[in-house]
């Protein structure tokens, strides 16, 4: 029996990359998972294509973060799979991994008022609604994980709006952790570097070859190495954990 079995769980941006491999951990270990996406509708149909053949139980979302009526769109759609599947809406974990970065090739000079909103709509109201709007599904002993970034203890400043939101995110945690320690329930931020999200960027020898050099282990992170950390939080094993920054960097941090 799984670690999880009988939970449910919502992921958000789990129609690829380091989410889809958090919501196929998940469900591994008994979870019936929401998988959120926004324009993916095929790879989310795909998460769940993967989940079943591995025996678990998944179900898609749809909704776009960062513009208005997003949560409440994302909720339906939750609300509405879990009361199908288990008769009602009750949630154990969330997962706010859902994010976009500074786009490539941005110095910090030229980022403008327009991209700061949209970076913070979709990084941090997005994940601070979200946790909001799900206290009143969230069950006792319940879990929540904000997927953070090794770029808000590292320098890069190409990225540096982007890490402004992740530290944002990290505030979620530090405080939620304090407010909703009464129902046991646990809220941290695990912060991955360089990971392989299966872009194309992965698909370049000397690209990769250059990343995994940040990391102590000298490779680029897979994505399943940071879902596995967060199913550690998500599990009743992590009970004692909470309002935690994890590093999930390989080492990225050590310098
Ligand atoms: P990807 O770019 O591979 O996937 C992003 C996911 O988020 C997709 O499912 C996408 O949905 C969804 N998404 C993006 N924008 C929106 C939006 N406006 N509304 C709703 N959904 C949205 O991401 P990664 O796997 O690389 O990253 C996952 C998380 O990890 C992010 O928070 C990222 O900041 C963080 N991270 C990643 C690192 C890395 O090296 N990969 C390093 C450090 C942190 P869809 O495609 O359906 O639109």
């Amino acid at each position: 029996m799984g670690r999880l079995t009988d939970k449910t769980a919502l992921v958000t941006g789990s129609s690829r990359g380091i989410g889809r491999a958090i919501a196929r951990r998940l469900a591994d270990e008994g979870a019936l998972v929401a998988v959120h996406y926004s324009t993916g509708e095929d790879a989310a149909r795909h998460t769940v294509e993967l989940i079943e053949r591995d025996g678990g139980r998944a179900f898609t979302v749809r909704a776009e973060l960062g513009v208005p009526g997003d949560v409440h769109e994302l909720f339906l759609g939750v609300e509405q799979g879990l009361k199908e599947r288990t008769g009602e809406t009750a949630l154990d974990i969330l997962v706010n991994n859902a994010g976009i970065t500074t786009p490539a090739g941005v110095q910090p000079e030229d980022v403008t008022a327009e991209d700061l909103d949209r970076l913070f709509a979709v990084n941090a109201q997005a994940p601070f609604l979200i946790v909001q709007r799900a206290l009143g599904l969230l069950r006792e002993n319940g879990r929540i994980i904000n997927i953070s970034s090794g770029l808000t203890r590292f320098a890069s400043p190409d990225q540096a709006a982007y890490a402004m939101t992740k530290a944002a995110v990290e505030q979620i945690s530090l405080h939620f952790a304090r407010h909703l320690a009464p129902r046991g329930i646990t809220v941290n931020s695990v912060a991955p570097g360089i990971t392989n999200n299966g872009s194309a960027l992965f698909d370049i020898p000397e690209a990769v070859e250059q990343m995994a050099q940040f990391s102590a282990f000298k490779r680029v992170g897979e994505a399943v190495d940071v879902a596995d950390v967060v199913t550690f939080l998500a599990s009743p094993d992590a009970r004692w954990v909470t309002g935690a920054f994890i590093d999930a960097s390989g080492g990225t941090l050590l310098g």
